[in-house]
């Protein structure tokens, strides 16, 4: 379809993180908070479902935005420790490889007495971190890089021309077992075995007098190959987002990213500051997706309305084409992502028509746009904006 792309209007997709839900005294979140302003602005637009995965399938957030993004969630997979890299605000390079680690502990013998070394604090996991860092740069030509994160849990990045994830996880997943060696699964991932074998050896000597005196490996991940949103949509994308995770995936599709904002408030100035120099921003919001894991029904209601408010300056920017859902649903009765569909809004003159009068899930089933995939949205968007030729004569 690359063939039809031509220049035209700007466009906003607004993505409220985890905003659809369920009912509490029969009214779900979106209908129990109070939102003058999505209200007139579903007034004026056509509503109806986004559908990030197949039917029944729960989203995690990766494959939730890829495919709002534009990206078929079931072609292109993000492993888990790219994930877990874009999570604590890893830069990943295209040839780079992300691993997955958590210190351990074993016994004299290599056997592990316990696989998250008794859940040692964060600051312990810097301390470590750091003391591998220190220590260990290079092998064999291949540069490597420790990043911490919570708890036990840190992040290995490989970069190097001819690193592999065809390799054996070396987490066996429970005590009592040495950890598995690092094995390659194809003959391209020997060299990648060795070096991963070096690097256990230097590690077991660094870390030979802590408690936490060994690592475990999984998840190993290379970015999916895959066109830039610019190569594949011809626009000229922001990604507007304050949690390291939503700048990541944003990165990850090539959209230009501003780095230091920290909170949804900072990044409305940076909407309004910057989208004239774009064809397309991505604008996320986090508190909503938090709420409804917390299984708290009030605070999401909060911050919906705390996203209503924002709705007349974000207006007020001019964008032609503005879309508004999210990346999957957070009921807050489950506590968690889930696989309902979630509510979107298409504002744009040309949207259609229907007799939608708020952002709710019960009003969405009225909408005009029936139930789309989320994939898909991309292309309605790019129509709206007047930027797809004809198909045919
Ligand atoms: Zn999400």
């Amino acid at each position: 379809m690359k063939e039809l792309l031509k220049e035209g209007e700007r466009i906003l997709l607004f993505v409220i993180d985890g905003v659809g839900g369920l009912p509490k005294n029969g009214k779900t979140e979106l209908e129990a908070a109070n939102t003058p302003n999505l209200d007139k602005l579903a007034e004026k637009s056509v509503l109806g479902f986004l559908e990030p995965l197949p039917p029944g399938i729960t989203p995690g957030s990766g494959p939730a935005h890829l495919s709002i993004f534009g990206y078929d969630p079931l072609k292109y997979n993000i492993g888990r420790g790219i994930l877990e890299a874009l999570g604590i605000g890893v830069k990943i390079e295209k040839n780079d490889l992300a691993i997955r680690g958590n210190f351990c502990q074993i016994d004299k013998n290599d056997i592990i007495i316990d696989r998250r070394a008794g859940r040692i604090e964060t600051d312990e996991c810097k301390r470590l971190v750091k003391k591998i860092s220190d220590k260990i740069k290079e092998i064999e030509g291949v540069k490597i890089s420790f990043y911490p994160g919570k708890e036990h849990r840190f992040v290995i990045v490989l970069s190097g021309e001819n690193v592999s994830d065809k390799i054996k996880e070396t987490d066996p997943q429970k005590e009592g077992l040495k950890p598995y060696e690092p094995e390659p699964l194809s003959k391209e991932a020997e060299f990648t075995s060795r070096v991963l074998n070096k690097m256990l050896n230097e590690i077991k000597n660094i870390l030979k007098d802590e408690k936490a005196n060994f690592i475990l490996m999984r998840g190993y991940s290379k970015p999916p190959e895959m066109e830039s949103f610019y190569e594949k949509f011809g626009l000229r994308a922001l990604g507007i987002a304050y949690y390291p995770m939503y700048k990541g995936l944003a990165k990850l599709v090539g959209m230009d990213v501003i780095e230091n904002v920290k909170s949804f408030e900072e990044g409305i100035q940076i909407l309004k500051d910057k989208h004239k120099d774009y064809d397309f921003v991505y604008l996320h919001f986090k508190e909503t997706d938090k709420a409804g894991e917390d299984g708290d029904f009030e605070k999401k209601v909060k911050e919906i309305e705390r996203v209503d408010k924002y709705i007349p300056e974000i207006l007020k920017c001019d964008f032609k084409v503005i879309a508004i859902t999210g990346d999957h649903s957070t009921p807050w009765k489950l506590k968690s992502h889930s696989w309902h569909p979630v509510p979107l809004l298409l504002y744009s003159e040309y949207a259609g028509i229907d007799e939608t009068k708020r952002f709710t899930e019960k009003e969405a089933i009225k909408g005009y746009l029936g139930k789309i995939k989320g994939h898909e949205l991309i292309w309605i968007l790019l129509a709206n904006a007047k930027r797809l030729l004809k198909y045919g004569a």
